[in-house]
């Protein structure tokens, strides 16, 4: 199992903004009713589930600045420093109330790590109210990561259906933010990837590989 990364360069994607299971862009990821073909030799490259927690953080983290105006594109001078403004402002909460420094850029890339990314996971109610995201819809990806990364079976039906709800749940809130390639990848196409492969999810994971080594 590799990043989203290597799997769009192998599978010869050439934005990084396109699923490289189904071939839609990002700005579809949103309109439930474009479903595109699944690819089946794609299903391999599994669900790059150490780096999934990262990117649904920041995925959240991203849309949480843009939440006063309800707009993904900036154009205008002034909704760019609205955005400044509430990312600070969001920053300042994370410091003070749960001790986390986000999204600053530090000497070994962004600060936005493993550990951050748990912590905002593990105390989803907090983190929900410090960047005012819907409480249901953290928890919900808390609960699908958490899944994915175990080492038990999981029951692809109910993945299933609690991923599409999940979805759902994403497009009623925030249809003016697209979801993030991994987040559609995990909510659109989990349940085949898993399907497709023999071992428990979280056996395949990067941690696994890298526990090897
Ligand atoms: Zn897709």
């Amino acid at each position: 199992m590799v990043d989203g990364k290597v799997c769009n360069g192998a599978t010869h994607t050439t934005s990084t903004l396109k699923c490289y299971i189904c071939g839609t862009i990002s700005e579809e990821f949103n309109d439930l009713s474009k479903r595109k073909d699944v690819k089946e030799e794609s299903l391999k490259f599994g669900l790059s589930i150490l780096h999934a927690r990262i990117r649904f953080f920041e995925n959240l983290l991203h849309l949480s600045y843009k939440l006063p105006l309800r707009k993904w594109q900036l154009r205008s001078q002034s909704d760019k420093d609205a955005v400044k403004e509430k990312k600070k402002e969001i920053q300042q909460k994370f410091r003070n109330e749960m001790g986390l420094i986000v999204d600053v850029p530090g000497k070994s890339g962004n600060s936005n790590d493993e550990n951050t990314s748990r912590r905002f996971f593990a105390d989803y109610e907090l983190s929900a109210s410090v960047t005012g995201i819907d409480v249901n819809l953290v928890f919900r990806f808390k609960i699908i990561l958490e899944a994915i990364s175990s080492k038990y079976k999981i029951n692809i039906e109910t993945f299933k259906e609690y991923a599409s709800e999940t979805e759902k749940l994403y497009v009623q809130l925030y249809q003016w933010h697209p979801m993030s390639p991994n987040i559609h990848k995990i909510l659109r196409h989990g349940a085949e990837v898993i399907s497709s492969t023999l071992l428990p999810i979280g056996q395949l994971s990067e941690e696994a590989v890298e526990a090897r080594k």
